[in-house]
């Protein structure tokens, strides 16, 4: 990659093919490895105005969308698609930031396969997801467990809630792909499945402990975020650890299903916990609506 390249506005010699769904970023990397040089070195001989790939996949600028369609002879629309910058700001909060959280392993092999080792589809950055959209097979933990071959199905202690949990997964999908069936919209109902309360500890209610209103429906959820209580904020979805996934989901599933749930569980939380449940509660109808009105039947 020469310096009498750089003011070339021919497209590279060599153009990758991106695998199914690929983030732009992940494209990106692997052009730069093809040619030898680093992420950022390619992000500065291709002039975007940032030597970080990543920040393309959520912030993507006109003139970046142009001399990417240049050099990488790209259209411009398939170029969008492969960010998350058309996301709407309620799915925007279920994109995992930072490193990969999930992958399916079956298609990482065939990647390799075909001579995109190291590629990343889009759907390794989405929250709500246990499954692979491409084959169906279960994703696996890259962050607690990057050297097992098991998936998250037998690796969450939650894996036993797995058909619950995938009816929970489809529920965000056909709500986030515009079915107006819902009267509570299922991503309120995460943040609100993962607001914090106490509860009553101890014969006569002394010494309150740490819970969380989906622990109402899944007592070992309680049990297992404990530990990690810094971890599991309602206000930040997509930082839950993807062992828990399958839980969170579950109960969505369930809360979507019966309603009535939901009244059980706000009589479980006390205090801020429950004015916060109530709130997300409300929230969740709020958008439900909003949801129904921009995407008329
Ligand atoms: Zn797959």
């Amino acid at each position: 990659m020469t310096n009498d390249l750089e003011n070339d506005h021919r497209p590279l010699p060599v153009v990758l093919r991106p695998v199914a769904d690929e983030l732009l970023s992940s494209w990106l990397v692997r052009h730069a490895a093809y040619y030898g040089v680093t992420g950022p070195f390619f992000a500065k001989w291709l002039r975007l105005g940032t030597p970080n790939l990543s920040t393309l996949d959520h912030r993507l600028g006109l003139e970046q969308v142009a001399r990417l369609s240049e050099k990488l002879r790209c259209d411009p629309v398939t170029l969008i698609a492969m960010t998350f910058v058309g996301a709407t700001s309620q799915s925007a909060e279920l994109i995992c930031r930072g490193r990969v959280p999930q992958m399916c392993r079956a298609c990482a092999d065939r990647h390799a396969r075909e001579g995109a080792s190291g590629a990343v589809p889009r759907h390794w950055r989405k929250a709500w997801r246990v499954t692979c959209p491409a084959c169906g097979v279960a994703l696996s933990d890259t962050n607690e467990r990057p050297n097992t071959r098991e998936t998250l199905r037998e690796t969450s202690p939650f894996g036993g809630l797995w058909r619950e949990a995938l009816a929970g997964e489809a529920i965000i999908e056909r709500f986030l792909r515009g079915d107006c069936s819902f009267e509570l919209s299922p991503i309120a109902l995460m943040r609100a499945l993962l607001v914090q309360t106490w509860r009553p500890f101890g014969a006569n209610g002394c010494n309150p402990i740490i819970g969380w209103a989906l622990g109402t429906l899944i007592p070992e959820f309680d049990e297992l975020a404990r530990p990690i209580k810094r971890r599991i904020n309602h206000a930040a979805v997509a930082s839950l650890p993807i062992s828990f996934r399958p839980a969170l989901l579950a109960g969505l599933s369930r809360a979507i299903a019966d309603p009535a749930v939901l009244n059980a569980i706000r009589d479980e939380t006390i205090l801020r916990g429950r004015r916060a449940f109530e709130r997300l509660r409300e929230q969740a109808r709020i958008d439900a609506h909003a949801a129904a009105k921009s995407h008329p039947t």
